[in-house]
């Protein structure tokens, strides 16, 4: 048997009706016998999470739009369940008692708060909500090690890393202190729709051109992030907190078929990678069930049929916002290599805005680049900033966009 897991896990899904948070319960409903559901959130879809809550039974629930509570406890009246609403409900539900592990789908770096809330309440945490990461790493690596708690990484790169990293010796759930065998990271990317293109070309491209991704199916967020590669430039900063690793550690690699999902240099020139067809219910798995693997998560790659893998270095130029990425890295790491500072915060915030505002049919593609390099060199950097420090520096950010 491939699959023995004998011990329930309790699952609290914030962001249970997204891309990430749906393939959760898609994996709790294959495992019933071993996945559980705790406590279930979402922003505004009430009609899905009103399902999901008939299906899985979680005691808890939070809908974070406060306009749509009432509406919510009405059509659940005859179920033995407890809604809650707004930071304070996502809060309760990233803590939820019964729960063993808090998995964070959340889009964007509202999930910093439910994120530190749940490692102080000891739950292991599953995380595909990179922003947080990016924005706080500095804050939740010793939170991490404060309280002993494990953090899984759910996006397919990080997974593919975490993966390679079960070949070195020592502590296997864990790396955020860095290992002394790793040399560097290959962090593979699609290049995204636009692969190819000029920036004068992007200038004129719509919504609908950016939300076509080739090989990935996501959230519209992550889907404009590829566009742009700011995604790519996220993930780095992510990697940083999530590895331990130098900016000078972290290589981009171009990847258009998206079967490397990304690899370990080692010291002795070892590249371990972890491959398969792009399907996030693996990197979901690996991060709910590690150290185990159930059978027939994904589908079965077959390298007859893709034939040719190819790599290639970023295109820096047409794609200034991952360019901005890596100065905004080397940056905060010359600040310390454990303390961060504002600056990704600033980054991460103006992207958010900018993508919001795009989705939304406001302004050009190349609007989001533009407003990310205009905030970031208007912002005066604090360095090491405490957890109310972040959230000003995304208020800030936000301000000034808007005041611009
Ligand atoms: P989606 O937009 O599909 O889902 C986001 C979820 O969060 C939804 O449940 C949404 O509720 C909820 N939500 C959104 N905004 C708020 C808010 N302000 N307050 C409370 N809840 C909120 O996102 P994805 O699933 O695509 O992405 C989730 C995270 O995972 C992101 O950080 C992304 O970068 C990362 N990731 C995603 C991948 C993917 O394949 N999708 C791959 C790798 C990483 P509602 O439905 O009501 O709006
Ligand atoms: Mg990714």
């Amino acid at each position: 048997m491939p699959f023995e897991r004998r011990i329930m896990k309790r699952l609290s899904i914030l962001g249970s009706t997204g891309s990430i948070g749906r393939q959760t319960l898609e994996l709790v409903r294959r495992f019933p016998e071993t996945l559980q559901v705790t406590a279930l959130t979402a922003k505004s879809n009430v009609d899905l999470l009103e399902q999901q809550t008939r299906e899985f039974r979680p005691g808890l629930v939070c809908i974070y739009d406060e306009n749509k509570a009432e509406e919510l406890r009405e059509r659940l009246s005859d179920l033995p369940v407890t809604v809650v609403t707004g930071m304070e409900g996502l809060l309760e539900c990233a803590t939820a008692a019964d729960a063993t592990m808090t998995v964070v789908a959340l889009v964007g770096m509202i999930g910093v708060r439910p994120t530190v809330a749940a490692i102080e309440a000891g739950k292991e945490i599953a995380l595909a909500n990179k922003e947080t990461l990016v924005t706080a790493g500095h804050i939740i690596v010793p939170l991490l090690k404060k309280h002993g708690v494990s953090l899984y990484p759910i996006d397919s790169e990080h997974s593919a890393i975490f993966q390679a990293l079960q070949t070195v010796p020592g502590e296997r759930s864990a790396f955020f202190g860095g290992n002394p065998y790793v040399k560097r990271i290959l962090l593979t990317a699609s290049g995204g729709p636009f692969r190819g293109c000029t920036k004068e070309q992007m200038r004129s491209f719509t919504c609908e051109d950016a939300l076509k991704h080739p090989n990935w199916s996501m959230g519209k967020k992550i889907t404009i992030d590829s566009a742009t590669m700011v995604n790519k430039g996220l993930e780095m900063m992510e990697a940083r907190w999530l590895f331990g690793l130098k900016p000078s550690q972290i290589q981009v690699v171009i990847h258009p078929q998206s079967v490397l999902h990304s690899a370990v240099e080692f010291v002795d020139g070892a590249v371990v990678g972890q491959m398969g067809t792009p399907d996030m219910r693996l990197p979901i798995e690996y991060a709910i069930l590690y150290p185990e693997r159930a059978p027939q998560i994904a589908s079965q790659l077959d390298l007859f049929a893709v034939r040719e893998l190819s790599f290639f270095p970023p295109d820096t130029d047409n794609f200034p916002a991952l360019a901005l990425a890596m100065e905004v890295l080397r940056r905060d790491a010359e600040y310390g290599q454990q303390t961060g500072s504002t600056l990704p915060v600033v980054y991460n915030a103006a992207n958010e805005w900018a993508v919001a505002r795009f989705l939304q049919g406001i302004g050009a593609f190349t609007d989001i680049a533009d407003a990310i390099a205009d905030a970031v060199s208007a912002h005066t950097v604090t360095v090491a900033p405490t957890l109310a420090e972040v959230l000003a520096a995304e208020q800030w950010t936000v301000d000034f966009l808007a005041g611009r």
